[in-house]
């Protein structure tokens, strides 16, 4: 479904870049032909529009750590090789003795943030989530909850009967810090039907940031792309983020990443977007999307050399050192990295590094 057609005209692709550079907004139609333009072009366009907005010449990562509260879900992605249903004996809660553990090996390595992720699990409610960032706030006040998805909330929503106003004020006093955005997918309702059809609509996770920035959370905007969208869906999905981030301001951050195709159960047919198309994407994100002010690698699912390549494309952080990540792993895609490691590939592309908390405040420069 993915169709790009040849490459555009190099005064067309100049011409469009002139507008954005000169602080003009580009259209549905301009980021469809930068889909099509040269790489060159856009990697140096890209660059300069995220060094005017980080002129210091810094890239930032985070010391966090991924902890799976349940791998129990009832949304049955297409893509997801992570889930298993109800009543399956695959089926574990994270007990609170395995987050301490975690948590502890977090902080041994000047770790400052946690991303709880997991599947939509009936047997757990409201009460589960706030309990468990309370014992954690208690015991870890030096750590951030950077934690949940729309799709959890959504589902609280419905079990509790409750707004997202509401939840999302119990998970803040519990120590909810900010919200990671996961399960965007593609904003459009004909993709998320065909990949993910019991999930929550485009609009759904909209209106879910919404409520999120109502209750002064930040969030994060995300992306998977690399399946059955089209080139124009991709456009329409920066659009609405764009649209929601005049209006609201909740991202700190964009995070595109490519589906992974081994080991997905009923979407493993789909050939994997290759690296160029991962730099085209971070680059085109960067121009359209003017008011998002950090754009995250994610090594996870591209490597550490292709997160250190989209340096070059717009990126500015390299996100999470993400500890014991599950969720990709089990796709079959595994990477590896250390601190040590993001701080040398940071260096070599040409910029300087520094560890930050999950507001973006930098903590340590690693010169
Ligand atoms: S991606 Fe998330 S919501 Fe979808 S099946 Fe997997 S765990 Fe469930």
């Amino acid at each position: 479904m993915i169709e790009r057609s040849s490459t555009v005209d190099s005064t067309v692709v100049e011409s469009i870049i002139e507008k954005r550079l000169g602080g003009d907004r580009l259209s549905l139609e301009e980021g469809i032909l930068l889909f099509n333009a040269d790489l060159t072009l856009l990697g140096h366009a890209a660059t300069q529009v995220r060094n005017e907005l980080h002129p210091e010449g810094i890239v930032t990562f985070v010391i966090d750590r991924n902890v799976a509260t349940t791998n129990v879900c009832i949304i049955d992605c297409g893509f997801c090789a992570f889930y298993t249903p109800p009543r399956s004996d695959k089926g574990y809660v994270t007990e609170l003795d395995e987050v301490y553990q975690n948590l502890d090996d977090l902080t041994a390595l000047g770790g400052t943030q946690v991303l709880f992720q997991g599947g939509i699990n009936p047997d757990l409610r409201l009460k589960h989530y706030v309990n468990l960032f309370q014992k954690v706030m208690e015991k870890y006040p030096h750590v951030h909850i950077h934690s949940m998805s729309p799709e959890e909330i959504d589902y609280l929503c419905k079990s509790e009967k409750m707004t997202a106003e509401q939840v999302f004020e119990e998970l803040k006093a519990a120590g909810l810090n900010s919200f990671p955005g996961g399960g965007a997918e593609i904003l459009v309702d004909r993709v998320r039907k065909e990949i993910s059809p019991k999930k929550a609509s485009a609009d759904r996770w909209l209106d879910i940031m919404r409520s999120c920035h109502n209750v002064g959370l930040k969030a994060s905007a995300t992306m998977m792309y690399g399946h059955v969208e089209t080139i124009e869906e991709r456009v329409i999905h920066f659009l609405k983020l764009r649209q929601l981030q005049d209006e609201t301001e909740v991202f700190r951050a964009f995070i595109p990443w490519s589906f992974s195709s081994p080991g997905t159960p009923r979407m493993s047919h789909l050939p994997m977007a290759g690296g160029e198309d991962y730099v085209r994407t971070m680059a085109v994100g960067r121009l359209m999307m003017d008011n998002i002010p950090n754009f995250q690698t994610g090594w996870v699912t591209e490597g550490v050399k292709m997160a250190q390549t989209a340096l070059a494309f717009g990126a500015n952080d390299m996100g999470g050192i993400l500890m014991e990540e599950r969720v990709v792993k089990a796709t079959g895609i595994v990477n590896d990295t250390n601190v040590d490691e993001f701080i040398r590939l940071i260096k070599k592309a040409g910029y300087k590094a520094a560890q930050r908390d999950t507001n973006y405040k930098i903590i340590r420069h690693c010169d």
